[in-house]
């Protein structure tokens, strides 16, 4: 079997980062841990935490580093992950979380952090055309849509829009990144750690150009 991998997808909402997390994660045969579908799992089982993240999230805001810090300590201590490793989506997304995460895997550091650069109107109108299965978070679009209605070509599931992606909260997610997500850029430059990858082609194309990356490091 392939060797695991400890590694970070950053890149702004809709750069194509969810998909090439998973697309990852089935490579190296290592769970794909995305903030965004654990909160939206709180927010569908309807749990007073769950609530509260809903308001956050349909506004397009930020959850607390506090919350989020303790979410993804207690994933990375699960076994599955303390073995193989992991593809972590969506966290950190601001310096504080950053600095949270490497004393969390101080014992297993971090490999490598993929930043999928794709410029802010490319992603925009992919945001607005994104669509997600309600149950397994697969992700579609408009233009290219589950092969039978708007059911997962997955788990059969409903393949909706996000009720966060309205322009609105998209606005508001793409400033709130540069604020707060892509000071993470020169962070993980500065420790070595940080790949910088070309998000603009097909997923195949993109995929192929982070292995290759990934693999030319090790
Ligand atoms: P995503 O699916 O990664 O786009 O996340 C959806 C929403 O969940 C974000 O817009 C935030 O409101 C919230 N969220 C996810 N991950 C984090 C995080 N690491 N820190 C703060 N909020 C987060």
């Amino acid at each position: 079997m392939t060797e695991g991998v400890r590694l970070v997808m950053l890149g702004r909402q809709g750069a194509g980062k969810g998909t090439q997390a998973i697309r990852l994660a089935q490579h190296y045969v290592v769970p794909h841990i995305s903030t965004g579908d654990m909160l939206r799992a709180a927010v569908a089982a309807g749990t007073e935490f769950g609530l509260k993240a809903k308001e956050v999230m349909d506004a397009g805001g930020l959850v607390s580093d506090d919350i989020m810090v303790g979410v993804v300590d207690e994933r990375l201590h699960q076994s599955d992950t303390t073995g193989r490793g992991y593809i972590l989506d969506g966290f950190p997304r601001t310096v504080a979380q950053a600095e949270s995460l490497a004393a969390i895997t101080a014992d297993r550091p971090l490999e490598v952090v993929v930043n999928l650069e794709v410029p802010e109107d490319v992603v925009a109108e992919r945001i607005t055309k994104r669509r997600v299965c309600r149950t397994c978070g697969h992700i579609y679009s408009v233009d290219a849509p589950p092969k039978h209605g708007w059911i997962c070509d997955v788990d059969g599931g409903e393949v909706v829009q996000r009720a966060d992606d309205t322009a609105e909260a998209v606005r508001k997610r793409l400033d709130l990144y540069a604020a707060e997500t892509l000071p993470l850029v020169p962070f993980y430059a500065e420790r070595g750690l940080l790949v910088e990858i070309d998000g603009l082609g097909s997923t195949d194309e993109v995929f192929e150009r982070i292995f290759a990356a990934i693999d030319a490091r090790r």
